[in-house]
């Protein structure tokens, strides 16, 4: 990953990046990856790739870094550090995910508000690209802790947020609870029920069915398109979902529901292997009810399942994997073994899993893959469609916003697939994504002067 690989028009950008944001190297490989797909448009459309477009869109509009200090149980201080990254709102306005870990720093927060920007740009919707988060690790903390932390974080970002200006959403550590402590103290600061000022919301308060499903279905609706355009489907398939989180489970839960069989799931300690398959009542019980460790599941499991503390899921044989945990999750060597075991798809649920040596792996074994910013844009999908009821004060059914996110990403497929062919590149589902997003962000961008 270095300028030297790119096309020569598009190096200098790619150095400026290097040079203004130094040490960032989750968001040094995420510009690398758009700029290296740019390369079919610096031969055929230069005007795309000037300079005031290429290095505005890498430039974050505004970049948030504050303080939140709270007390834990036992009346300990603790400070951590909060971010939001409003990257561009050329489509609409600011809308991407908070994630707390304790992995979170700037370079990661830019990387992810990033490929929000372009994942937003695919699903057609009027949304702009941030994102946000914190280093707090909510791991072990009792509900009330949970709560001092969100209404800390909130008191300092309730300023940057609001329904035309900025939405945030769930991500890693983020689920149900948490946005319903960050929404309550936006609603106890502002003093008015601003629902559209976040999504992922409860469904008795301003929520969305199917937006606890829609990442997990969505990227599986997404590799559906891909076996489908080979003649195939999910039927009999051998699947693989790293993690076991939002976005792992209801991928695993619409994968059975297509009649392919996942065998296996992962957390940061390790991999439970099921041969008879994953038992999803049982995974949710463990996961989103207990809050515990995939341990807990394969003792309840009994027989079939195997825990290895530390494996790596990727040295499993299967047809299809879909990445749902982290960034580089997936490296070289977990590619090598999924194409020694005869890996047909890889479809990306999580941001940036794949590294690029290891996305180099699939590619020249013509394994398909799908990069994240198209294959798991259904939850941001359904987060707008949770504005579009918020704004009308109306809600949907499960049914048809299951429908409405499937048709999203059948069209989110058939724009890259449309790209990388006119670019003279088909199946290449990562130079149709970028290519696909960062036109449509680019020409917006245009229209609005230079601001
Ligand atoms: P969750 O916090 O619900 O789950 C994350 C899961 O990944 C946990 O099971 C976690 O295990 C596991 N994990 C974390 N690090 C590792 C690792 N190094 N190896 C193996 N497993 C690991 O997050 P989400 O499911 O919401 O998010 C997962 C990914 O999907 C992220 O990249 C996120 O940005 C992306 N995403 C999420 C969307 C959403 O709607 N939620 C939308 C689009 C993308 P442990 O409990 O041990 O930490």
């Amino acid at each position: 990953m270095s300028a030297s690989d790119l096309h020569p028009n598009l190096q200098p950008m790619f150095e400026e990046v290097l040079r203004r944001n130094p040490g960032e190297s989750e968001f040094h490989q995420a510009v690398f990856e758009l700029i290296h797909s740019l390369t079919p448009i610096a031969g055929k459309q230069p005007e795309y790739i000037k300079w005031s477009i290429l290095n505005r869109i890498c430039e974050p509009e505004r970049q948030i870094i504050f303080r939140v200090p709270w007390i834990d149980d036992s009346g300990a201080v603790h400070i951590n550090r909060g971010f939001r990254v409003q990257f561009n709102s050329a489509l609409g306005p600011f809308k991407g995910g908070l994630r707390f870990h304790p992995s979170v720093n700037l370079s990661i927060i830019k990387f992810l508000g990033f490929e929000q920007t372009f994942k937003n740009a695919l699903t057609g919707m009027p949304i702009g690209g941030g994102k946000g988060g914190s280093d707090f690790d909510p791991k072990g903390r009792s509900d009330a802790e949970i709560m001092r932390f969100c209404q800390s974080f909130m008191t300092e970002l309730y300023r940057h947020v609001g329904e035309y200006r900025d939405v945030p959403a769930g991500d890693i550590g983020v689920g149900g609870r948490e946005i319903g402590f960050l929404f309550g103290q936006y609603k106890r600061i502002t003093g008015h029920y601003e629902s559209g000022v976040f999504t992922g919301k409860g469904l008795t308060w301003g929520g969305s069915q199917v937006r606890t499903e829609a990442t997990g279905y969505g990227v599986t609706f997404f590799a559906e398109e891909m076996l489908r355009v080979k003649g195939e489907s999910f039927d009999g398939k051998r699947v693989l979902v790293s993690g076991s989180g939002n976005v792992a489970i209801y991928a695993v839960e619409k994968v059975a529901q297509l009649g392919g069989t996942v065998v296996a799931v992962s957390d940061s300690d390790g991999v439970v292997l099921d041969e008879k398959g994953i038992d999803l009542d049982l995974l949710k019980e463990v996961k989103e009810v207990r809050r515990e460790r995939l341990t807990e599941y394969a003792a309840a499991r009994g027989g079939s399942a195997r825990h290895t503390a530390g494996g790596s899921i990727w040295d499993i044989p299967c047809d299809v994997a879909l990445p749902c945990a982290t960034q580089n999750e997936l490296d070289e060597s977990g590619a090598i073994a999924l194409v020694a075991n005869g890996v047909r798809l890889v479809a990306e649920g999580a941001n940036m899993p794949t590294t690029p040596e290891a996305i180099r792996v699939l590619q020249d074994a013509k394994v398909l893959y799908a990069p994240g910013k198209a294959s798991n844009a259904g939850g941001v999908a359904t987060s707008a469609l949770e504005m579009q009821q918020n704004a009308s004060r109306d809600s949907w059914d499960f049914e048809s916003t299951e429908a409405r996110l499937q048709q999203i990403m059948s069209d989110i497929h058939g724009r890259c697939v449309e790209a990388a062919d006119e670019y003279g590149d088909p199946g290449n589902y990562v130079m149709g994504a970028n290519v696909a997003a960062y036109t449509k962000v680019a020409d917006a961008m245009v229209a609005l002067g230079l601001i």
